[in-house]
């Protein structure tokens, strides 16, 4: 049996790395080599017990790779060596909720998330990819690993905040947290046209990321009552679309009190337990407000309309990959996203960290001057 190496979830607060089976493609499915994944806040909220997976699973949905092997009846789609990415959301396209145009929810609630969730996911050497015709997007020529390793999930989830806040032309629209996702929640309401773009976030230094995704005002909650600033900023009403990055009641309810009547709230964020949205800060539930929910969208043509944006110099990802590690030092890497220390936002992990462009990240990190960004 040919075996690899991968990160494998023991139980709470327990991952390892193993060796494990290496998979092999069905018709239908595709088997990469995993050149590039990272690690993402719901990893984070895995491993600490906080989100259910099963004991012996791999885990991370972040996949950049190589054409390994292909199942049957793939062969005159792709081939074998083509680099390709695969989104954190997997859908099949062919069921219910795909056919209805929502792909995330693919076979049922939160269904098309697979990797890392009800199979195996990318935190190792090799990966399996389900409904392979649907889900690998071949990376344009020219792009290194690390401009596209944030399309998967990152970039797709933090966009879709703002397109599901149906941001139009001359907005004003208020982010909740910037994060990873909530920046590119920003840069989504840049590329969406907003006029007014305020970031919210408890960090100074992520405001300053936050300004150069897009921002042009931000406010520090430990400094000021953002709802009111919002609300000073916006002729008293309130922003016409506010986007909740976090997953927490108390920046839940502060983006509906500084959402206007007949607004929307975007809301991005993993929640646990009970939210609850005051009558006042509701309106009685009577101001014509909407609350939308999305899950990160995936397939591969999601995945190709992204990566055009940053083939075409558009949007340039590779600020928010700061820091860079061998998968075989997850501990460590996990250690560091995990308790959000050094000024992390995310952080490349490479199975084989001997191959060229994991000896490029000290230049990658030296990659984030504002001026490349072409917005
Ligand atoms: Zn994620
Ligand atoms: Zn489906």
């Amino acid at each position: 049996m040919d075996t690899m190496k991968a990160v494998v979830f023991k139980g709470k607060d327990h991952i390892a790395v193993e060796e494990v089976a290496k998979p092999t493609p069905k018709a239908g499915e595709a088997v990469l080599r995993i050149t590039t994944t990272t690690i993402c806040g719901t990893d984070v909220h895995i491993v600490r017990g906080e989100y259910p997976v099963r004991p012996g699973l791999i885990i991370g949905h972040e996949p950049v790779g190589v054409i390994e092997e292909l199942g049957a009846g793939l062969e005159n789609l792709y081939h074998v060596g083509q680099r390709v990415i695969a989104g954190a959301i997997t859908p099949c396209g062919q069921c219910f909720y795909c056919l209805n145009g929502v792909h995330s929810q693919c076979q049922g609630a939160l269904g098309g998330w697979r990797f890392g969730n009800t199979i195996n996911g990318a935190w190792a050497e090799y990966l399996l990819v389900p409904d392979a015709r649907a889900n690998l997007a071949p990376i344009p020529d020219g792009l290194q690993d690390e401009e596209v390793v944030l399309c998967p999930d990152i970039f797709s989830t933090g966009l879709s905040g703002a397109e599901s806040g149906n941001i139009r032309v001359g907005d004003s629209v208020a982010v909740f947290a910037q994060g990873p996702i909530g920046l590119c929640a920003t840069l989504g309401a840049k590329l969406r046209g907003a006029s007014l773009i305020i970031g919210v976030d408890s960090s100074d230094q992520r405001l300053a990321t936050a300004r150069r995704f897009g921002a042009n005002v931000v406010f520090n909650p430990n400094n000021v009552d953002v709802v009111a600033e919002i609300k000073r900023m916006t002729d008293g009403r309130g922003a016409d679309v506010t986007i909740e990055a976090l997953g927490r009641q108390e920046t839940f309810e502060n983006a509906l009190r500084a959402t206007r009547p007949g607004g929307t709230l975007s809301s991005l964020g993993v929640y646990s337990g009970k939210l609850v949205a005051p009558y006042e800060a509701i309106y009685a539930g009577l101001a014509d407000q909407k609350i939308v929910t999305t899950l990160c969208p995936g397939g591969k043509e999601r995945m190709r309309r992204l990566m055009a944006m940053v083939s075409t110099g558009r949007v340039d990802l590779r600020p928010l990959v700061t820091h860079a590690f061998a998968l075989d030092d997850i501990q460590e890497a996990f250690e560091l996203f995990g308790h959000q220390r050094d000024g992390v936002l995310k952080v490349a992990l490479y199975p084989d960290a001997s191959r060229p462009n994991a000896i490029n990240v000290a230049a990658t990190r030296g990659a984030t001057e504002p001026e490349r960004m072409p917005l």
